[in-house]
């Protein structure tokens, strides 16, 4: 059989093995299957890249390999879980480059040449280094924001919405120039003058990734992060086509489609538009307790948490944030079998945007080995909320927070949220007062069957634990 034959049909079963193990990933059940035959997948597609180059360079190859590899073994034991939606947002600016690179790579090599370049690999090329450029400084915008290194609240100015369509206007402009250049051949502007334009685009898409994502605020940080996931695989997309590699076009179209179905996801939990996400600068003004959420909140010890807690026969968990910071994920999974066992039913209740990124819950319940029936979504427990014995809410405040409901004034107006304040007793616990992510207040503190559990949740939980081992 033709080697070129068998290349082929090996990407393709790459790419199912990529299509399979997504599939996989979307059950907590099969997701580690799934991604373990994901990994086959990419393995069997760059061995078969590798053995179906003329010439490798191995030792520019094993270097490479090398410092991503320690790079990457660095970052799984330093970085920690709270710490993880930034490290995914560095990971999507780092594709974003990459494929920046083979772009301005293929570019460079013919340039050197003096080689033609077909029409529609120029048009690649300027994809690749437009969407990649974009994506590279605009998740390290995110990554400043998420990891607190630069302010995360939105940076707004006049005319903002203009000053970027003109750039993207510049961008495609300086784009169709470039395509229309021959690498090699002379032209008006000759070969130096069609490489500067290249440089061009390199620098407007650095500066347009910069401006468009600093007017969002911290708070919408997660979604933007989706957002730039689904441009780097647009990006390895276009390199896919820069380069003539069919498995990097499957897999990097597999990954736009992904990150712009999770953006869509995170924009309807929160009930907002991605127009919404990306333009309105979402936290530069922030509800205050003048906004009249008035009352006492109701302050309560372990011990009386415990005697509320023992008499339920149904329970519901909702955490949030709070959990993740605490690493109170094992306490709570103690205490949910300690009910259990006293007679009660159990579920968890995770809110599609609690936590810092897609998942985060999951990720932590399922790490401390939550069985998954437990697991619910808020339409599956808010119907019949009022059942609801006890409503245990564990470092979340946005995902529960009944202004969403009841406040149009409120930021969060309109978003789904966990009904806990419709439980017969919510216990809710916190360190304090204050607001979540979104800086809203939250009356659900001042509700009349709200009781604040005040401490870190791991302590908290801790106690309660220990009250019934008592
Ligand atoms: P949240 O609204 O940010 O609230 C978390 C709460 O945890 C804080 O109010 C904090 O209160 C408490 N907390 C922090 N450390 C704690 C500790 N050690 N022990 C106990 N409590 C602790 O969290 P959320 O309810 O999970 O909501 C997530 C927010 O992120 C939403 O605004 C959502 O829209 C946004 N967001 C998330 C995603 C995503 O991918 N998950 C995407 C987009 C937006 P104290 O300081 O008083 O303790």
């Amino acid at each position: 059989m033709n080697a070129e034959l068998v290349h082929g049909l090996l990407y393709i079963v790459a790419s199912v093995f990529f299509v399979l193990g997504l599939k996989m990933l979307s059950s907590p059940t099969t997701a580690r299957r799934g991604n373990i035959l994901s990994a086959i997948g990419m393995l069997i597609a760059v061995a078969t890249t590798l053995a179906a180059m003329e010439q490798v360079r191995w030792v520019w190859l094993v270097a490479a390999v090398g410092v991503g590899a320690s790079v990457g073994a660095l970052a799984a034991r330093l970085v920690k879980m709270t710490s993880m939606p930034q490290m995914v947002g560095l990971f999507n600016g780092f594709g974003g480059l990459a494929s920046m690179l083979v772009g301005w790579a293929q570019y460079h090599g013919a340039w050197a040449a003096e080689a033609d370049i077909h029409g529609f690999i120029r048009v690649a090329i300027f994809l690749t280094i437009l969407i990649g450029g974009v994506t590279f400084s605009g998740s390290l915008v995110a990554y400043g924001k998420l990891s607190g290194t630069i302010p995360g609240r939105p940076v707004l100015y006049k005319g903002q919405n203009f000053v970027n369509a003109i750039i993207l206007t510049a961008a495609v402009a300086v784009g169709i120039l470039f395509s229309m250049q021959e690498a090699g051949r002379p032209s008006a502007i000759g070969p130096t003058g069609a490489y500067l334009l290249l440089i061009g685009i390199v620098v407007l898409a650095f500066v347009l990734g910069v401006l468009s994502t600093i007017p969002i605020g911290g708070a919408d940080m997660p979604v933007v992060i989706c957002l730039l996931n689904s441009y780097s695989g647009l990006a390895a997309c276009a390199a896919g086509f820069v380069i003539g590699n069919n498995v990097l076009i499957v897999s990097g179209s597999l990954v736009g489609a992904s990150g712009i179905i999770l953006t869509r996801i995170m924009c309807k939990a929160m009930n907002r538009s991605l127009a919404n996400v990306l333009f309105s600068g979402f936290g530069s003004t922030v509800a205050t307790k003048a906004a009249g959420y008035k009352g006492e909140a109701k302050p309560i010890g372990p011990e009386d948490a415990y005697l509320i807690v023992e008499a339920a026969s149904n329970v519901v968990f909702a955490p949030g944030y709070g959990m993740a910071a605490a690493q109170a994920q094992h306490a709570v999974r103690e205490l949910a079998e300690m009910i259990e066992d006293n007679g009660a039913e159990v579920r968890y209740c995770i809110h599609p945007v609690a936590g810092r990124m897609p998942g985060h819950m999951n990720v932590l319940l399922a790490e401390a080995n939550v069985p998954y029936e437990q697991l619910v979504e808020p339409q599956d427990v808010n119907p019949n909320m009022e059942m609801v014995d006890v409503a245990i809410v564990i470092g979340a405040n946005d995902v529960v927070n009944p202004a969403a409901r009841e406040d149009e004034n409120s930021p969060l107006w309109g978003m789904p949220i966990i009904d806990v304040d419709r439980a017969r007793t919510c216990i809710v616990l916190k360190r304090s007062l204050n607001p979540g992510f979104a800086g809203v207040d939250n009356p659900l503190f001042f509700k009349e069957n709200t009781r604040m559990l005040f401490g870190d949740a791991k302590a908290t939980i801790t106690a309660l634990v220990a009250e019934f081992k008592g």
